[in-house]
């Protein structure tokens, strides 16, 4: 099954893609994990993507989509992938189709998680993660069981982003308005576009996801 989570920053993707991970057991595929990844080892890549992500913009497609075509060749990948974060432009978008027909398969189901603009900042700037696992919390809707301990590996280190700040949000926000909405109607005319209410709470938007790719909704 392949799947794509599409909703501003802060909409919830990770949070269900990693839920949905352990539940269908196929891979969550996030592009900004991956930059950040690439930041932490201090490659070019990640020097680039540093700045861009810093200023709240986004980095040039071509490269964005290698990284994908790589990642989904990848044996892992053979089951299906949910897709976080990408792609994000109406150009990323075809060549995935692209990328996909060239290998027999296609998109099961697009996801849009809507959630008011007003909640997406309240959402990022409490957003943090575990620094062991990726386990991903927020100061007011989701935290730890334990104040303080990761609820899956029992890390008590955690991590905020750099770019989870107010002026950064605003400048993603933009973008997402500016270059990911247009990918909507794209997905819409191929039937392939399915809304879930994001603004429920994390257990209603898992059931409402999955009630769409088990085929009841
Ligand atoms: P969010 O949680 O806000 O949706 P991500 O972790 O998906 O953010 O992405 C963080 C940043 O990484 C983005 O603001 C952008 O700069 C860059 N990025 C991630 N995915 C892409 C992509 N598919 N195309 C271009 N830039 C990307
Ligand atoms: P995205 O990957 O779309 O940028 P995240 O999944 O990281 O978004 O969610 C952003 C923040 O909001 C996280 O701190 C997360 O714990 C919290 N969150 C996610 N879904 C919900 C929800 N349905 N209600 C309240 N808070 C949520
Ligand atoms: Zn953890």
């Amino acid at each position: 099954m392949n799947i794509i989570l599409l909703g501003p920053p802060g909409a919830g993707k990770g949070t269900q893609a990693k839920r949905l991970e352990r539940d269908y057991g196929i891979p969550q595929l996030a592009t900004g994990d991956m930059l950040r990844a690439a930041v932490a080892s201090g490659s070019e890549l990640g020097q680039q993507a540093k700045k861009v992500m810093d200023a709240g913009e986004l980095m040039p497609d071509d490269l964005m989509v290698r990284m994908i075509e790589d990642r989904i060749s990848q044996p892992d990948c053979q089951n299906g992938f949910i897709l976080d974060g990408f792609p994000r432009t109406t150009a990323q978008a075809e060549a995935l189709d692209q990328m996909l027909r060239k290998r027999g398969a296609s998109l099961d189901h697009v996801i849009e998680l809507k959630v008011e603009e007003e909640s997406l900042v309240d959402r990022i700037t409490g957003r943090y993660s575990c620094a062991k696992c990726g386990a991903g919390y927020h100061d007011r809707y989701q935290a730890p069981k334990v104040e303080g301990v990761c609820d899956y590996c029992g890390s008590t280190e955690f991590k905020r982003r750099e770019d989870d700040n107010e002026e950064t949000v605003r400048s993603r926000m933009q973008a997402y308005r500016d270059q990911t909405a247009p990918i909507l109607p794209y997905y819409h005319e191929q039937g392939k576009l399915k809304q879930v209410d994001g603004m429920a709470d994390i257990d209603e938007v898992t059931g409402q996801i999955k009630r769409i790719l088990d085929g009841k909704a």
